[in-house]
């Protein structure tokens, strides 16, 4: 691979790149690494899109990870309802207070890797981004490009491809540059070839067969499972509950319920909430109670939004409420 191909790359950024709220322009100052870790997190999983406005909400409301390691689990948990993936937010909460303990964050990868949920990407992406290392992040995007690049069949071959490839000192507008070509002109389908500024080195390309760069792995089906939650209201109000700190939504607020379980309860449910996770799809059955269930609190129906309700239990008691005006409509 010609070091012109990462020149230019490099050049194309420059005149390109996304301008993104927790992005430096190339060649102005490094970001804080606060931001680039913040943004790392939540963009696990979660699109640009959709992250965008909720980073801009995390940032204002707490401008430092002093400032966030001082919040409380449910005012952090609450901030991030609907981003899903909640176990990323706890271990967000335990490396913004590993860091305001230490003092700052560490500047080496490897002790990066030691903060709570920093996984070899996102100590990566915060060593090169945020303090101008030489590491090499690989995400999907980056992933992408590397493979077509160099006509890579195997995911597996990336990593050394792109330590080889990644230029000294601008690791971290490099980085970006993959990621923003990825994002923009080497997509997963119908790449954008004839815009592409490392067309001319590109093996994928010559070969004209760029989509099939990396081979993908055939998905498993997900399996499914139930779960049952209790549906009680008093005036215009609705019997929340704080789910355990650990586990799957944990410390989340939600209705009450029972384990949810592979098979479906033999139950005739007010409604029906469906919600897909990253390991299987769940049902979840809402069953009227006329008593409150367990240690909660009555929300206000007005003030659903401040409760910091996970997508799941939001559909939930939409579906709750949906289905309590039916017999009205009907009637
Ligand atoms: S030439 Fe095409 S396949 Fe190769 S990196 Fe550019 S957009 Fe991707």
């Amino acid at each position: 691979m010609h070091a012109s191909a990462a020149e230019r790359l490099l050049h194309h950024y420059r005149s390109t790149a996304r301008t993104l709220p927790w992005r430096a322009p190339p060649g102005a100052p490094r970001t804080d690494p606060y931001r680039v870790w913040l943004s790392e997190v939540m963009l696990q999983q979660t699109t640009v899109a959709t992250v965008t406005p909720r980073f801009l909400r995390f940032v204002e409301r707490w401008p430092t990870i002093e400032a966030l390691a001082e919040a409380s689990d449910e005012e952090i948990l609450a901030e991030w309802a609907g981003l899903g993936y909640y176990a990323r937010a706890r271990n967000l909460i335990a490396c913004a207070r590993a860091v305001a303990e230490r003092g700052s964050f560490p500047t080496s990868e490897a002790e990066l890797r030691q903060l709570p949920g920093l996984g070899p990407y996102t100590a990566a992406a915060i060593a090169a981004i945020g303090f101008g290392k030489d590491s090499v992040p690989v995400d999907t995007n980056v992933e992408r490009v590397v493979a077509r690049v160099f006509a890579l069949s195997s995911k597996q071959q990336v990593p050394v491809a792109a330590k080889g490839w990644w230029p000294k000192g601008q690791s971290g507008d490099f980085a970006q540059a993959l990621m923003d070509l990825g994002a923009t002109i080497c997509r997963p389908k119908a790449p954008r070839c004839n815009d592409c500024p490392l067309q001319a080195d590109c093996r994928a390309a010559a070969l004209n067969t760029p989509e099939v760069f990396p081979a993908r792995v055939a998905k498993k089906e997900r399996p499914h499972r139930f779960g049952l939650a209790w549906w009680s209201r008093r005036g215009d109000a609705v019997w929340l509950v704080r789910r355990p700190p650990r586990g799957l939504l944990g410390g989340m607020a939600a209705l009450p319920g029972p384990e949810w379980t592979a098979e479906r309860h033999a139950a005739n449910p007010l409604a029906v909430a469906r919600h897909g996770f990253t390991h299987f799809t769940l049902d979840l059955l809402l069953i009227a109670r006329s008593e409150p269930v367990g240690e909660g609190w009555w929300q206000p129906i007005p003030e659903l939004a401040e409760a910091g309700l996970p997508t799941l239990y939001r559909r939930a008691v939409e579906a709750g409420l949906a289905a309590e005006q039916e017999p009205r409509l009907a009637a």
